[in-house]
Parts: structure tokens; C-alpha cells; sequence
């Protein structure tokens, strides 16, 4: 197929690689310069995302936040003016659910469809071709976008309609951050009370609080590797979508609402490049102790 990729930054360029890999010709524009790798495998350098719409028959956009995706799709070079009748759009950033609904309807009036189809799984998952790809939209695009999706990921579902795409996220985003906060917690709780946080983490992970957070991102807490991976801003816009999204619905999510005052208190501290696992470190600042340090008065009995 002819694939456009808009956006190829640490999940775009590996997802974008698989497809090219797989044989697809794909169209590729980043307001960055795109990757030499993929251009040196045949991938075709477009110089905006029109030009990409008016080459490519599936137009995929991976970009930050919602006001890119609305630069990328309706901007004055932006998709929806190389668009023509038939062609789909599948949105595989994280964002607002929405303003997917309305970027969907205006796709629809040229008579092409949409499915917002964000990802988890993160670099690893995207390198891997493991992501869960969570589908909103029309059961006929999501059949053909499908073999795409499937060498870029594994567990894939078409949710429902525009927008339940990214609600699906959005709750994956609920539960993966207060799953971070819980390892960050157990971690700390067992360090400074004496235990190898590493064995810790290992006898934990086949038992009932094993997580791939656990796993990963216990490793990195262990390891202190906060590069990213995840950065916690982007961590930051999930739950922000959440908590408006939670007051629009008259419902509270208190544990969520601290998760992102803890990602906060990071930023504070200069850590809004940190991955996301480096929630642990306000941990670590409010108790005064860092996983890794011997706790004091060991030794001494
Ligand atoms: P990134 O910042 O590494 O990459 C985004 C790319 O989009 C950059 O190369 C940037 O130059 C480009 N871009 C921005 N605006 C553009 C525009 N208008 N036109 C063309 N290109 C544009 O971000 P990422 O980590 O790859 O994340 C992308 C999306 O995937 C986000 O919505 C994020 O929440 C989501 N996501 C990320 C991860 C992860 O672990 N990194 C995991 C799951 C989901």
C-alpha cells in the first residue's frame, strides 16, 4: 500500500520502519528532518503533509498533542488539503477525545474516513511491533487499516465509534500511572526498609501485583535510566485530558488528580524530559531517602 507517516519521533520512526520493512512504500514528513535510516530502506521525503495526503491512499499522523495533530491535518499545508474522496486517516497519537470527534467529522465532509487509534507499549513496544492499538471509527476503514496495524502491534480492537480510540487511552493512562505510582511506593517502602529493592521486584513480578510497570519501569527506578522512553509532559497531557474529561462527566478521580500533581512536583524539579518512571524521585525528595542508598543504621545491628 501507499502509506503516509506524519511524524517520526521515538515512536513514529520505528512503527514507520516495520512498515517499510514489510514491504509498503511509504510517504514520510516530520517539521523536523526525517530519519536518514528510513529513507536510506526507500522511504520517499515529503515537503509537508498535503503533499504526503495527495501520494499516500492511508495518511498516519503520531505527533505530540492535540493542537499538532490539528496543525498536521488542517493546517494551510496540512493533510486535508492533498486529501481526496476514499482515503483514510488514522490518528495514532494520544489526544483529546473530543476534538477527535470533530478532526473525524471534518475528515468525513471530503468524503474520507478516520479512526483514531493511539498506542500503548511505549519505545519497546513500538520497536518491537507489540503495541496494543486500542480503534474508534468505521468497522470498513479499521479492516483496511488492519494489516497496517498488525506490523506495528498485537493486541488490536476496534473499540467503537471517533473518539472511543482515545477514551480507551486515556483510561490506559489512568492506569498505568497509578500503577507507576504503586511500584514507586513499593520500591521506596522496601529500600529503606532494608530490602534489595531488585530481589524485591523479582519476587514480586509472577505474584498478583506483577505489572509490565512493575517489570520496566521497577527496573528503571532500580536502575536509575530515567532517559525516555515516556516523557513524564507527555504523561501530563493523558491525565490533564483525563481530569477535564472527569469535571465534564461530574466524576472523581482523586487518585488520579494526585498521580499528576506528582508528575508536577517532578516538572518542578526540572523533570519534564525525565521518562515517566522518574515519578519516583519527588517520592524519593519527600522521604528524604533514594532507592539505591543504604538505609541508615543498617549494619549497626
Ligand atoms: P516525539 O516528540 O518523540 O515525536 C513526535 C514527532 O512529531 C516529532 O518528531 C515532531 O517533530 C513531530 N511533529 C510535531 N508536530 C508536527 C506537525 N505538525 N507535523 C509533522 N510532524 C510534527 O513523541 P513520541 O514519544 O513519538 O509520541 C508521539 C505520540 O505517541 C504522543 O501523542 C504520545 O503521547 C504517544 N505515545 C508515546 C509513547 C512513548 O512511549 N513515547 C507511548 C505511547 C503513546
Amino acid at each position: 500500500m501507499d502509506v503516509g507517516f506524519i511524524g517520526l519521533g521515538i515512536m513514529g520512526r520505528p512503527m514507520a520502519d516495520h512498515l517499510i520493512n514489510a514491504g509498503h512504500r511509504l510517504f514520510l514528513y516530520d517539521v523536523k528532518p526525517v530519519p536518514d535510516d528510513l529513507t536510506s530502506k526507500g522511504g520517499t521525503v515529503c515537503g509537508s503533509a498535503k503533499e504526503v495526503a495527495s501520494k499516500a491512499e492511508i495518511v498516519i499522523t503520531m505527533v505530540p498533542d492535540t493542537p499538532h495533530v490539528e496543525a498536521a491535518l488542517f493546517g494551510p499545508e496540512g493533510v486535508a488539503k492533498g486529501l481526496s474522496e476514499g482515503k483514510i486517516v488514522v490518528d495514532m497519537s494520544s489526544i483529546a477525545p473530543i476534538e477527535t470527534k470533530r478532526f473525524a467529522a471534518e475528515i468525513n465532509k471530503l468524503g474520507c474516513d478516520y479512526l483514531d487509534a493511539p498506542v500503548s507499549g511505549g519505545e519497546v513496544g513500538a520497536k518491537a511491533a507489540s503495541l496494543t492499538i486500542m480503534v474508534g471509527g468505521p468497522e470498513r476503514a479499521f479492516e483496511k487499516v488492519k494489516p497496517l496495524f498488525e506490523k506495528m502491534g498485537k493486541n488490536i480492537t476496534l473499540v467503537g465509534g471517533n473518539g472511543d480510540g482515545q477514551t480507551t487511552k486515556v483510561a490506559n493512562q489512568i492506569i498505568v500511572a497509578l500503577n507507576i505510582q504503586a511500584v514507586a511506593e513499593a520500591l521506596l517502602f522496601a529500600a529503606r526498609a532494608g530490602a534489595d529493592p531488585a530481589k524485591v521486584r523479582q519476587a514480586l513480578m509472577g505474584g498478583f501485583a506483577g505489572s509490565k510497570v512493575l517489570e520496566i519501569h521497577g527496573e528503571r527506578m532500580i536502575k536509575r535510566t530515567f532517559d525516555p522512553g515516556f516523557r513524564i509532559e507527555l504523561h501530563q497531557k493523558d491525565l490533564n485530558l483525563a481530569l477535564q474529561g472527569a469535571r465534564a462527566l461530574n466524576i472523581a478521580l482523586p487518585n488520579t488528580a494526585t498521580a499528576q500533581q506528582l508528575f508536577s512536583a517532578c516538572a518542578a524539579q526540572g523533570g519534564s524530559q525525565w521518562d515517566h518512571s522518574g515519578l519516583v524521585r519527588i517520592l524519593e525528595t519527600m522521604s528524604g531517602f533514594e532507592i539505591g542508598q543504604t538505609p541508615p543504621g543498617s549494619g549497626d545491628d
